[in-house]
């Protein structure tokens, strides 16, 4: 089943407030078969709500839409769809009681402008919304079917899960759009796509998408409107393929963090870990600390940003930097075997590079970064040349320090 989104707010798009209502929206209809075709965002005027909920209606005779419920004059998505339908608004007590019970529990009386929220299009069903104020209403008619959900993130999810989920699945006959996301790090896009051109082809009816970001390229499988029993095994068989050609670059599936795959890895092994950062500052230990139980493993380690914490507390030698700098092969290797020994962990990451803006040469241009790795006794280093901003630069050099420990443990 397809159908429109409509989103509804000035704010959206003045750029204010992000449109987190029609992400969500598209994870979760997805679930059960339903596919957003098409997502229009609109400002809250009587002109564009009626010309886009229309053409909406006219293209998918189901629409969603989201905001423009509540008691204030901005608000008139229910008044403008009614109008679209021919429905009168009509008050309804109940609803009006219900309300004035709402106000009472916060010890307030509700003011007369929302009385508003009490008027419901004739013919509407009303989804009871109790995470606020203003309910959602589905109107049916010769035109289509009109959903309305508040904007309020919290109450149109908590709507939609609830109230519209439900009876669109009992539509969609048990069929689903299911997905499965491999993580994959330290590979191009481009790389990936080349090697997986074989497999590719043998997908349908499973689709493919690469989503790249700053911790590497998620590979979504996607099983469109099928029943999930019959999709799993599909998933799973085409998943089975990708990782095996994949091979090390690939260290996870769905929400999994390449921290916490590293931390049981090592956890496993009764091993400890420590870091020394230069150009990261600390952004690896964040990540490492972010999961719980990382104490198990973690041991810590030194932010040697300036030079004389390199030597002082990792034994870099000020010749090596004198001589090779601090963004170096030699550098980072001496501060990768000083923090192993200073801590005793059997596997240590060092980081130094140039985030930018300023500070590149010719030899060393900014994203230029060195990674020591300190596994058993034995050091090696790496140099990546790193694109994008300072922050692009500095996560994507924190992902790869925890993936060369991730590669080098076999
Ligand atoms: P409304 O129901 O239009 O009064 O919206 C109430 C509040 O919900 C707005 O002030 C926004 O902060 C938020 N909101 C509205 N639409 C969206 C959306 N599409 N995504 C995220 N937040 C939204
Ligand atoms: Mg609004």
């Amino acid at each position: 089943m397809d159908i429109d989104l409509v989103t509804i707010g000035t704010e959206l798009l003045l750029g204010f407030t992000v449109d987190t209502n029609s992400a969500f929206a598209g994870r979760t209809l997805a679930e059960v078969g339903v596919r957003i075709a098409r997502r229009t965002s609109i400002r809250d005027t009587p002109e564009e709500i009626r010309t886009a909920v229309g053409d909406a209606l006219v293209r998918s005779r189901f629409v969603i839409t989201t905001g423009g419920l509540g008691p204030t004059r901005d608000d008139v998505t229910k008044k403008v769809v009614a109008d679209l339908f021919g429905a009168p608004l009509e008050f309804q007590d109940a609803i009006w009681e219900e309300l004035t019970a709402k106000w009472a529990r916060i010890g307030r009386k509700i003011p007369d402008s929302n009385r508003c929220q009490a008027e419901v299009p004739r013919g509407a069903m009303v989804l009871p919304n109790p995470r606020g104020t203003a309910p959602g209403l589905w109107l049916s008619g010769p035109l289509g079917e009109v959903v309305m959900l508040p904007g309020v993130p919290s109450e149109m999810r908590g709507l939609l899960v609830d109230q519209v989920v439900p009876r669109l699945a009992a539509r969609s006959g048990g069929r689903a759009i299911v997905s499965r996301v491999l993580r994959t790090t330290a590979i191009p896009e481009s790389t990936l796509a080349t090697r997986l051109a074989q497999v590719e082809d043998s997908l349908d009816p499973l689709t493919l998408a690469y989503l790249p970001g700053l911790e590497g390229v998620d590979l979504r499988l996607t099983a469109w409107d099928m029943a999930p029993a019959d999709a799993e095994p599909l998933l799973r068989s085409a998943a089975e393929r990708i990782r095996e050609i994949v091979g090390v670059n690939g260290y996870g599936e769905g929400d999994d963090d390449l921290a916490a795959v590293l931390l049981d890895r090592l956890r496993a092994k009764r091993w400890k870990l420590a870091v020394a950062e230069s150009c990261t500052g600390g952004m690896v230990g964040q990540r490492l600390t972010d999961i719980p139980g990382s104490s198990e493993v973690f041991l810590g380690g030194v932010i040697a940003y300036h030079d004389n914490v390199k030597v002082r507390q990792l034994g870099v030698s000020p010749l090596t930097i004198e001589r090779r700098g601090a963004v170096s092969e030699e550098t980072v290797r001496e501060m990768a075997a000083g923090v192993a020994a200073a801590t005793g962990a059997e596997a240590a990451v060092a980081v130094t590079g140039i985030a930018g803006p300023g500070g590149g040469s010719d030899a060393k241009p900014v994203g230029t970064v060195w990674f020591g790795f300190s596994v058993a006794g034995r050091v090696e280093a790496e140099r990546l040349g790193l694109p994008g901003t300072r922050a692009d630069i500095r996560g994507r050099a924190a992902q790869y320090a925890l993936f060369g420990i991730h590669r080098r443990l076999g």
